[in-house]
């Protein structure tokens, strides 16, 4: 337990009501407000909310909410490999860890949770590691790709785990049951550069290096990690690892030198 949550624990818990059965859960405000600039806003202004110490999460499912305090208390989520210790935390859902990870992403994100949200970044990295060597045609389908592109920003370094995963692997596959215009635009065009970065790696290995796709906490722990990280470059829409490998055959005037002659 850290100083915020035993000072927490002193205080009158807040109730949350979670629609659509009005199921209640309490939390304790520090706690709330300490992680969330959503709840702290809410919690301590002029409103309802704050006087009565109750918030109505609309369209919040009660899983997630359950997370999200497991979150808060523990400061940890189970591995996302651990089935049974998702199952003990999840009780009756019947989603599967992927689903749930992603739409407990949604909920951290509108409800303004960034510490909750880089650990289930994280959570979806290990997720994805397992998958590593495996056929897309195994697990990679239009539908989770365009649910991961959907909900995660486009400079998350898990989405650019999926493409990788996928570009390493598809070669190899049976690219059965999968039509590739079902892809989200954003993933195809990733997997494009991706495929030729691949081509150039194998020309010059000494530009590419073992990648990291976790969001770490700050530069200490980067640099300590001593693996490649991405950088995602807004603009081109991609994610960047080390040193660039760039083509050289279309240098300005290049092409058409021979005819001006
Ligand atoms: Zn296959
Ligand atoms: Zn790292």
């Amino acid at each position: 337990m850290d100083s915020t949550t035993k000072s927490a624990c002193a205080e009158e818990p807040v109730t949350l009501i979670i629609d659509p059965d009005h199921t209640k859960r309490y939390i304790h405000k520090a706690l709330l407000i300490h992680h969330s600039e959503y709840f702290r806003k809410a919690l301590n202004g002029p409103w309802k909310e704050a006087a009565e110490g109750i918030v109505r999460l609309e369209d919040a499912r009660l899983a997630t909410v359950d997370i999200f305090i497991h979150w808060l208390y523990t400061g940890h989520l189970p591995h996302a490999r651990d089935a049974s210790a998702w199952k003990d935390l999840l009780k009756d859902e019947r989603v599967s860890i992927y689903t749930t990870l992603m739409i407990a992403y949604s909920f951290a994100d509108r409800f303004l949770v960034p510490e909750l949200q880089r650990t289930l970044h994280n959570s979806l990295v290990d997720y994805f590691d397992v998958y590593r060597y495996a056929s897309p045609c195994l697990y990679l389908t239009p539908e989770l790709a365009n649910q991961a592109f959907e909900i995660m920003q486009e400079d998350r370094p898990v989405l650019q785990l999926i493409v990788d995963n996928y570009c390493r692997n598809s070669a190899t596959c049976c690219d059965r049951g999968r039509k590739l215009v079902d892809y989200p635009p954003a993933f195809l065009a990733r997997t494009t550069r991706r495929m030729w970065e691949l081509y150039e790696d194998a020309k010059w290995p000494q530009s590419s290096g073992e990648r990291c796709y976790y969001e770490h906490l700050d530069d200490a722990e980067i640099s300590a990690c001593g693996k490649l990280h991405m950088r995602y470059d807004v603009e081109r829409g991609i994610g960047i690892f080390g040193r660039e490998v760039h083509g050289e055959n279309c240098t300005p005037g290049a092409m058409f030198a021979s005819e001006s002659e």
